[in-house]
């Protein structure tokens, strides 16, 4: 029937489409191991912090707490110029969320495999031990020095003519890890190892470790190799203190410096900028900038998290703790290529698309490199790079202080 062959798609793909909405259901952990050869990723690592029930109750009692005490304490106050402004874009989307989220709670079929993905995890195998901070690493005299060793794997085809079985062998080689591009250019993943940790490196991926600082050695020599699909999910300083951050946090000032203009490709780029729902952000995005990086605002996606029954994290409604957040989509226009001639080729990109996923560890986004690719103006040579990554994905190049992040062994299976 139809509906099954949808829900084989997704069994496969990790993507399923729903019904009667501008939406997407999509579980990470499917989407990712699509691209991983030897290796998959552990769903128990994924989603350790999102299914772990004492957290989840924590979190629950703390937030009905703060909305009983507000409640007593405060009477309903006049909106400020601000909040208004908040409020205005909140309602604007509310109509798209709530019909997504309902096309979710029909696709009764789906809901059955995500439920049972909890059932499904195995206590999580991996060795335990502090994680590496890469970033620490990074700051200290010697990190020049630090070598991170790629273990290749050649194929071993040499058996086919039926003589005697080669030697399994490994060929190792050492690159510096910070301020160099390291590159995995086959088409199988790769063992890494960096002093005491392993790292899963995925098929024709590559990372640039470095701070801020060097940020610049991304600049590609000739512009006609520039990237065409550009993802940054900036380290936006928070207002409340009260949340605890996982990562340092810089100054909005910080990030109109990023070379976005330098690194597109000379015939275009699209520009997907992860951002939070404070409205002083948004007016910060919209008028200084994308201003500042030469992009175009086009169009905006709605990640909408949901637990693994259906149902939203939090209340649509709750002013400080949406279950929502927003990716701003912009296109840089390239120098040859009229805008008019970009758009005959590739889909027109939609506003107010919705990615509904349960959430995983960490404050991490989901994968989204396959959605946008689509939207990405169609180049020959196009690259795509991710600016602020905790991880690596399949074809594209990670830059950030910690892109090794989530690439660390305990998060995968041997297949
Ligand atoms: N997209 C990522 C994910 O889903 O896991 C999260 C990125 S997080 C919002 C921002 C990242 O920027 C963190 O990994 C943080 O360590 C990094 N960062 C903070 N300050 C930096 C700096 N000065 N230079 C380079 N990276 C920095």
């Amino acid at each position: 029937s139809k509906t099954s062959d949808k829900l084989s798609e997704f069994l496969e793909s990790g993507v399923y489409r729903l019904e009667d909405s501008n939406a997407v259901f999509i579980d990470p952990v499917r989407v990712l191991n699509r691209s991983y050869t030897r290796f998959r990723v552990s769903p128990s690592a994924y989603y350790s912090r999102s299914f772990d029930s004492k957290h989840a109750g924590q979190e629950a009692r703390v937030s009905s707490n703060f909305r009983k005490r507000k409640r007593k304490e405060k009477k309903p106050q006049p909106l400020n110029d601000r909040e208004r402004a908040a409020d205005q874009r909140h309602q604007e989307v509310r109509p798209f969320l709530l019909k997504a989220h309902e096309s979710l709670v029909r696709a009764t079929e789906l809901l059955e495999v995500v439920s049972n993905l909890k059932g499904n995890l195995c206590p999580s195998t991996s060795s335990p031990g502090a994680e590496q901070s890469l970033v620490e690493l990074g700051r200290v005299w010697q990190a020049p020095l630090y070598e991170i060793t790629l273990n290749f794997h050649p194929n071993d085809n040499a058996r086919e003519d039926g003589g005697a079985p080669t030697i399994q062998y490994c060929e190792q080689r050492a690159f510096p890890v910070f301020n160099n591009l390291v590159v995995n250019e086959t088409s199988e993943d790769v063992e890494a190892e960096l002093l005491n940790s392993r790292y899963i490196l995925p098929p024709e991926s590559s990372f640039y470790m470095s701070d801020l600082g060097q940020i610049h050695n991304l600049i590609p020599a000739e512009s006609d190799c520039g990237f065409n699909l550009i993802v940054i999910d900036p380290p936006w300083e928070n207002g409340s203190a009260r949340q605890k951050q996982r990562y340092s946090t810089l100054p909005n000032r910080y990030f109109l410096s990023l070379p976005v203009k330098q690194i597109c490709h000379t015939d275009g780029a699209l520009v997907a900028l992860w951002v939070t729902n404070r409205e002083k952000l948004r007016g910060f995005v919209e008028k200084e900038l994308f201003p500042a990086w030469g992009v175009k605002y086009v169009a905006t996606f709605f990640w909408l998290k949901v637990k693994a029954d259906g149902s939203l994290i939090s209340d649509l409604d709750l002013f400080h703790h949406r279950p929502y957040e927003c990716l701003l989509l912009g296109l840089v226009h390239g120098k040859v290529t009229d805008s008019k001639q970009l758009s005959s080729t590739k889909p027109i990109l939609p506003d107010n698309q919705i990615i509904l996923s349960i959430p995983g560890g960490y404050s991490r986004k989901p994968p989204i490199a396959g959605l946008l690719h689509e939207y990405a103006p169609r180049l020959q040579r196009g690259r795509c790079i991710e600016l602020f990554a905790r991880e690596m994905t399949a074809g594209w190049i990670s830059w950030g202080n910690e892109p090794l992040h989530f690439q660390e062994s305990r998060n995968f299976m041997k297949t």
